[in-house]
């Protein structure tokens, strides 16, 4: 039973199994606690208007400091905490650590930066959310509209009547909705023009092939104008190179976001945050001094 079928990736009872298995569990025990223990942290990730600025706001990124295994990407954990439902809590956190953060930047003096924050299906179709948002922002005095919560197209096409009731609740504050990883899902036009968004962004995928693959400077070009027609913003992520810059700037993309720009940084390394400005030129971004 251990014989190792490699030639079709598909093999029963391997040791390693168990090993893995063991892993996993080990993983979910540790992630329960991590709250507690104070583990999860969040990463910031500049957005420019474009094509290099100014930084208009940061997305909010998880980051797990795991005691043994360093600090872990979502990839890592973030299925695990879908799995077990331990997201909706983490997820709870993150809205309210995000407008903790952004009330210290605007104490500084960034009064005009915004913060998104990721939401995953279960924590958007859970009861609680408005509550949760209205509590965060009350609490760290957040204007709404600097706050935008980022749903993906595959979680607001789930059940689109359901996505549109949630999404109005949520706008209906004051917040900003935001369509994320766009391209990937399977939109129905009709629904994505009733959507109360304001915003799509395009998936990382389409905008890294950009220049090897034709079809998908067409498909960016096609998403560009459809959110031009449904009046939606557009923000492109993962731009890692000038080429990809120029191009997406030219096609009327609103908002730039990649590694080319700025990676995701722990809040104390913001304020010191080379801002791309002009061509090779970098600027350390000016923080005025805490208002007594
Ligand atoms: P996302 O919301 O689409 O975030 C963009 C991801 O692309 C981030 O990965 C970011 O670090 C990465 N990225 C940004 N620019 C570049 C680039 O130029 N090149 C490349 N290669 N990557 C780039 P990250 O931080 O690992 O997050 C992965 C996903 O995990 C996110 O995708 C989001 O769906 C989810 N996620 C992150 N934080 C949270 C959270 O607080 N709650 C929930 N529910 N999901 C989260
Ligand atoms: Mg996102
Ligand atoms: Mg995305
Ligand atoms: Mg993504």
């Amino acid at each position: 039973h251990t014989k190792n079928n490699g030639r079709n990736g598909y093999s029963f009872f391997q040791p390693s199994m168990n090993t893995i298995a063991q892993n996993q569990l080990q993983l979910i025990n540790d992630l329960w606690l991590a709250q507690e223990n104070k583990e999860l942290r969040l990463f910031y990730q500049p957005k420019f208007c474009a094509p290099r600025g100014p930084i208009i706001g940061f997305e909010a990124l998880l980051r797990w400091q795991h005691p043994q295994r360093g600090l872990l990407t979502p990839d890592i954990f973030l299925p695990l905490a879908e799995k077990t439902g331990l997201i909706v809590s983490i997820g709870n956190w993150v809205i309210g650590e995000a407008c903790r953060q952004l009330r210290c930047w605007h104490l500084q003096g960034n009064s005009q930066w915004s913060v998104a924050v990721n939401l995953s299906a279960l924590q958007f179709e859970q009861a609680g959310l408005v509550e949760t948002v209205v509590n965060a922002l009350e609490t760290h005095q957040i204007p709404p509209e600097l706050l935008t919560l980022e749903v993906t197209e595959t979680t607001a096409m789930r059940d689109p009547d359901e996505s549109i009731r949630i999404l109005t609740q949520l706008t209906e504050l004051g917040v900003k909705a935001s369509i994320d990883d766009f391209g990937t899902g399977y939109s129905s036009l009709l629904y994505l023009k009733r959507l109360p968004a304001s915003e799509l962004k395009i998936d990382r995928a389409f905008v890294n092939e950009l220049q090897a693959k034709t079809e998908d400077a067409t498909i960016v070009t096609a998403i560009v104008a459809l959110a031009q027609t449904l009046n939606l913003k557009v923000v492109a992520e993962g731009v890692e190179t000038s080429e990809q810059q120029a191009f997406l700037t030219g096609l009327g993309c609103n908002t730039l976001q990649g590694y080319l720009l700025g990676r995701p940084v722990p809040p104390e390394k913001v304020p010191g945050l080379k801002q791309y400005v002009d061509g090779d030129e970098l600027e350390t971004v000016q923080v005025a001094a805490p208002k007594p």
